[in-house]
C-alpha cells in the first residue's frame, strides 16, 4: 500500500489520489493480485490519473517481485532502487515508511520545508542544491524514527509549511527555521522560472459504422502509451480542422473519410501543454476500407457502451460522456442518416 500510494502521489495532489487509491486496494489489496492482473485492467483502474508509464512500472514491478521474491518487496534500499519505476523518493518511503530503516525522502514538500529551515538561497532546481537537501534530510534522521520523522515533513508541509502564506506562528519548527528568523520565508524556495503551458490546437474524429465507434491503441511508447483514442492528431498553423482530419485520417491509417457534423470544442490542460480539441464525426468514403496502422498498435470498433471498458486520455474521456449522452441519435448518424 505504501509503494502503490506513493507511485500515484508522484507528480499528483493527494485529494486526487484519494478515490484511485481506495478502488485500487479495494480491488488489487495484495502484490500478487496485482502481479496476475492484466496490464489492461490496471491501466483502466489508472485512467485519468496521468502518468501512464507508472501503471507500466508497478506492473511490471509486480511480476519482478512475485518471480524473484516471493511476493514480498526486498528490504533493501538498492534492490528497490533496481525495480522500474521506483527511484530515490519511492525507495525512501518503502524503506522508512513501510520498513522503518533510516533513508531520508525528498518531494516537492520537503525540499521547501528545508530550503525554509535552513535557508536555502541557491535555486532548489539545481542539483548540487537538491543534492544537498537529500544530505540534510538524512542528517536529520534519528536511528529507529526515520518513518516518523518522514511522515511529519509531509505532514507539516501539507498542513503547515505551506507554498503560499505558511502558518508560521502555529509552527512546531519555528525556533529552528532560519528563513523564518530572517524573515524571508516568502522568498524561499529559490525557483527559477516555470515554464509556460504550451497551447495545441487538435483534431479528433468520432468514425461511425453500423452504429459502432473506431478507437485505436496508441504505442506501448512515449506520451499516454497504450491508452485508446479517437484518431486525429495537430492541427497545422492555417490548416482548417476538418482538412486536417482527412489528412490525419489518411496519414495513421490511409483511411479516406468524409467529414460531418462538429460534436464539440473543448480545452483540457495536461502537465505542460493545454489542447484545444474539436471533435467531429466522420465516415468512411467508401464504407468497406480496412485501416493500414501507420501510428497505432491496434483498433477495434466498439458499441457506444463498451467504450467504459477502455482507457482512455482525459480529453477523449470527456467527449464520450458527450457522444454516451447522444448515443441513441448516433445509431441513426451510424445508419447513414447525416
Ligand atoms: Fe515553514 Fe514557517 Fe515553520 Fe519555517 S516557521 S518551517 S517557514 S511554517
Amino acid at each position: 500500500s505504501v509503494w502503490i500510494s506513493e507511485i500515484m502521489l508522484q507528480q499528483t495532489q493527494v485529494d486526487r489520489v484519494i478515490p484511485y487509491y481506495l478502488r485500487w486496494m479495494q480491488q488489487f489489496p495484495t502484490l500478487e493480485s496485482v502481479s496476475i492482473a492484466s496490464y489492461d485492467e490496471l491501466l483502466r483502474l489508472w485512467e485519468g490519473l496521468g502518468y501512464y508509464s507508472r501503471v507500466k512500472s508497478i506492473h511490471k514491478t509486480s511480476k519482478i517481485i512475485r518471480n524473484q521474491y516471493g511476493c514480498q518487496f526486498p528490504k533493501n534500499h538498492q534492490k528497490l532502487l533496481e525495480l522500474p519505476g521506483i527511484g530515490l523518493y519511492t525507495a525512501g518511503a518503502i524503506m522508512s515508511i513501510a520498513f522503518n530503516q533510516n533513508y531520508p525522502l525528498v518531494d516537492g514538500n520537503i525540499i521547501r520545508i528545508l530550503s525554509r529551515i535552513f535557508n536555502i538561497e541557491n535555486s532548489v532546481k539545481q542539483r548540487e542544491t537538491k543534492n544537498y537537501i537529500w544530505k540534510k534530510a538524512e542528517e536529520l534522521i534519528l536511528p529507529g524514527k526515520a518513518r516518523w520523522l518522514n511522515q511529519a515533513l509531509m505532514e507539516l508541509g501539507a498542513l503547515v509549511c505551506t507554498p503560499k502564506t505558511p502558518s508560521c506562528h502555529e509552527c512546531p519548527v519555528r525556533k529552528s527555521c532560519l528563513s523564518f528568523h530572517l524573515g524571508c520565508v516568502e522568498k524561499r524556495p529559490v525557483a527559477s522560472p516555470s515554464k509556460k503551458m504550451v497551447p495545441i490546437q487538435v483534431v479528433v474524429g468520432v468514425l461511425l459504422k453500423s452504429g459502432l465507434f473506431f478507437i485505436q491503441k496508441r504505442p506501448a511508447n512515449g506520451l499516454m502509451a497504450d491508452l485508446w483514442e479517437f484518431p486525429g492528431g495537430k492541427i497545422n498553423p492555417g490548416e482548417k480542422p476538418e482538412d486536417a482530419l482527412v489528412r490525419e485520417f489518411q496519414e495513421e491509417l490511409q483511411l479516406n473519410i468524409q467529414v460531418g457534423g462538429k460534436i464539440m470544442t473543448l480545452k483540457h490542460g495536461y502537465t505542460s501543454f493545454s489542447i484545444t480539441l474539436h471533435a467531429y464525426f466522420c465516415q468512411l468514403i467508401p464504407e468497406d476500407q480496412l485501416p493500414i496502422l501507420h501510428f497505432a498498435s491496434d483498433y477495434r470498433w466498439v458499441k457506444p457502451q463498451d467504450l467504459f471498458h477502455y482507457a482512455f486520455p482525459a480529453a477523449n474521456r470527456r467527449l464520450i460522456d458527450i457522444l454516451t449522452k447522444l448515443s441513441p441519435i448516433l445509431y441513426d448518424i451510424g445508419k447513414g442518416s447525416f
